[in-house]
C-alpha cells in the first residue's frame, strides 16, 4: 500500500512515521510513505504558497495552483508505475480537515483496501475551496478540535491504516480482538508479575479455562464500553438485540 502525503512539512511527516512498527513495515516493503512538498510546486520566485483570503478576515490560505500541481505530479507517477493513464490512476484523496467525517476504525479498514492513497495536509487557515472541489474525494477529521496543520492527522490515518495491511502486525498483535473491531472497547489486560502493588491479576485469567476467560473478557468489554463510551454501547446493544 502506498501513501502519498501532500504537505508543507515533509520532514515532520517522514520523521513521525519512520520509527517502530510503521518504520519496519516500510523497510520490509509492505507499505511506502512518500511525503511530497507542496512548496516545490510554487509558481513564484519566493516559493510562496499562501495568500490573503477574499472577503477579508484573519490569516492566510493555501493557494489552489501549487496544491493542484503537486496532486497532478503524484497521479502522473502512479500512472507511470502502473502503466495506465493519469485518468485511470486517480486514487482517493483524503483532505484532513476539522470539517470532515470523524475518522474511525471502520474508515481505516476501508482505506486499507486501497493500493494508493493521497493525504492532503492543510496549514494556516486551510486551502482554497476550488482545488478541494476539484481533487478531494474524502474529508476526514481526527476530532472536534482545531490543530495547526494536517500533518499529525495524516500520520494518525497512516498509522491506523497501515496496521491493517496484511503482514504489518505479527499474528500475535492481530487487530482482530482490539477495541472497535466488534463495536466494543477491549477488555482489561495484565502481564507478569501475577501480583503487583498488592493487586493480583483476576483469578479467571490464570484458571486455564478458555471458555471462562472468553466470557469474562466479553463481560469486561461490555462493562467498560458502557461506562466509558455509552454511545458505542447503545449502538452495539441495538445491533445485537
Ligand atoms: N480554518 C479551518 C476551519 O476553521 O475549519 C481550520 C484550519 S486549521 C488551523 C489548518 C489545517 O489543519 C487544516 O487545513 C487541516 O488540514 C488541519 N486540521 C486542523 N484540525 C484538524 C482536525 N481536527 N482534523 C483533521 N485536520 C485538521
Amino acid at each position: 500500500m502506498n501513501f502519498h502525503i501532500m504537505t508543507l512539512f515533509p520532514d515532520m511527516v517522514k520523521g513521525g512515521l519512520s520509527g517502530s512498527i510503521i518504520g519496519r513495515a516500510e523497510s520490509a516493503g509492505l507499505i511506502s510513505v512518500e511525503a511530497v512538498n507542496i512548496r516545490d510546486f510554487a509558481f513564484n520566485k519566493h516559493n510562496k504558497v499562501d495568500d490573503y483570503t477574499y472577503g477579508g478576515g484573519a490569516g492566510m490560505l493555501m493557494q489552489a495552483e501549487p496544491v493542484y500541481l503537486c496532486y497532478e505530479d503524484i497521479v502522473k507517477d502512479i500512472a507511470a508505475r502502473k502503466s495506465i493513464s493519469a485518468d485511470e490512476a486517480k486514487p482517493r484523496v483524503i483532505y484532513l480537515t476539522p470539517q470532515g467525517k470523524l475518522f474511525d476504525q471502520k474508515m481505516a479498514a476501508e482505506f486499507s483496501e486501497e493500493e494508493d492513497l493521497i493525504l492532503l495536509c492543510g496549514h494556516y487557515e486551510g486551502i482554497d475551496e476550488r482545488v478541494l472541489d476539484e481533487i478531494v474525494t474524502d474529508h476526514v477529521s481526527v476530532g472536534d478540535f482545531v490543530l495547526t496543520g494536517g500533518e499529525i492527522p495524516a500520520m494518525i490515518v497512516v498509522d491506523a491504516v497501515s496496521r491493517l495491511v496484511p503482514g504489518v502486525l505479527s499474528n500475535s498483535d492481530s487487530p482482530e480482538y482490539e477495541s472497535f473491531s466488534d463495536g466494543l472497547l477491549e477488555y482489561p489486560q495484565y502481564t507478569r508479575p501475577e501480583v503487583w502493588h498488592d493487586m493480583p491479576v483476576p483469578a479467571v485469567l490464570i484458571s486455564g479455562d478458555h471458555a471462562k476467560v472468553d466470557r469474562w473478557r466479553h463481560e469486561m468489554s461490555l462493562e467498560r464500553t458502557k461506562e466509558r463510551r455509552p454511545d458505542l454501547y447503545e449502538r452495539y446493544m441495538d445491533r445485537t438485540e
